[in-house]
């Protein structure tokens, strides 16, 4: 692609996210000859380059490696993607994008820039408990994210909310420091992965609580109880001083909003699986924050890539 650099904020391909979708996709636009700008810190979701990947444990279904952290991944990927002179990475927060004739001009906290193509890459924030006492008692023993702050309950009784396999590597990873953890979910049965079901089963720490609802977090300064909607083993009030809500993610697609795109009912981005186009011309979706089903590492990935493919062929169908 014929470089013509007019202003050095000028690009060929911003990336709103700098998750793995988004760092992949960087890579991939600057072998494909782009000026590529990827932003991070962009999205509200207040976790570093990397995105939610950063959250998990252990990462053993991303091929090449076997076993590594999530961290440790999004580490690799930043530097293959820094390791091309047309790929940027910035950590700025993305306020605006309008559309400018053909082009689009992103205004973030620090600066504003002019691209042919967006994608955004925007990812997802975690869904709020929302109980009596849940506000209250956040970050007194009610948390977010396990591998953040599962260390800070060595030797305490804790309990995970959710039933997906999300819940169940929490518990995996709070069942390391804790003394005892809890799965409470609402339906029949938990479905984790079943390499993680295994491990649960194997788990004399983890026990599950099935077609329960939390209904209350109680405390003083700190957590001290749930109440749950039906007794188990005999008392409504479960003792115990952490909980840790996996109840599912909201896609962060306000800015996408604002712009026209058209998202579906749980406020996704509607893309075009083969080519990752949303309905305006010259943005692309990718990863989490798009209306795909299996919502992995490897298939935002995949979408990244796509996207930045789409972006190329776009600009030279258009400039
Ligand atoms: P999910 O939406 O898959 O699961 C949310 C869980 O929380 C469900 O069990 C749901 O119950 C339960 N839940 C939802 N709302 C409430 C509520 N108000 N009270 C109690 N329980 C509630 O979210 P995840 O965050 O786990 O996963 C999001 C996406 O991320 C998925 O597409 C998943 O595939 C992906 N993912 C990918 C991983 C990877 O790359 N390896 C790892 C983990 C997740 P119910 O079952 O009744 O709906």
């Amino acid at each position: 692609m014929e470089q013509k650099k007019k202003n050095e904020n000028d690009y060929d391909f911003i990336i709103i996210g700098a998750g793995v979708a988004g760092l992949a996709s960087a890579m991939y636009g600057a072998r494909l000859g782009m000026r590529t700008l990827c932003l991070g810190s962009s999205h509200g979701s207040e976790l570093p380059i990397g995105g939610v990947i950063t959250t998990t444990n252990i990462v053993e279904n991303y091929p090449g490696f076997i076993r590594l952290s999530g961290e440790e991944l999004a580490e690799e990927m930043r530097k293959h993607a820094e390791s091309y002179e047309l790929a940027a990475i910035k950590e700025e927060k993305v306020e605006k994008i309008e559309k400018k004739g053909l082009s689009f001009l992103v205004k973030t906290d620090k600066n504003q820039y002019n691209s042919k193509t967006i994608l955004f890459a925007t990812g997802t924030k975690w869904k709020k408990l929302d109980v009596p006492g849940s506000k209250e008692f956040e970050n007194k023993g009610i948390a977010y994210c396990a591998l953040c702050d599962s260390p800070l309950f060595k030797g305490k009784v804790v309990a995970v909310i959710g039933g997906s396999d999300s819940a169940a590597k929490d518990a995996l990873v709070l069942a390391e420091h804790a003394k005892k953890v809890y799965i409470i979910y609402r339906k029949e049965k938990i479905r984790a992965e079943p390499i993680n079901m295994e491990r649960i089963e194997k788990n004399k720490k983890i026990e599950i609580i099935n077609n329960t609802n939390v209904v209350k977090v109680k405390g003083n300064k700190f957590v001290k109880s749930v109440i749950l909607d039906r007794e188990y083993s005999g008392k409504k009030e479960l003792q115990l001083e952490g909980v840790f809500v996996a109840i599912g993610h909201i896609a962060l697609s306000d800015l996408a909003k604002e712009l026209g795109i058209a998202l579906n009912d749980k406020g996704e981005i509607i893309i075009n699986h083969k080519t990752s186009e949303t309905n305006i011309d010259g943005v692309f979706a990718a990863g989490d924050v798009a209306d795909k089903p299996f919502k992995q590492a490897i298939t935002g990935v995949a979408e990244g890539c796509t996207a930045a493919y789409s972006a190329f062929e776009y600009i030279s169908k258009h400039y």
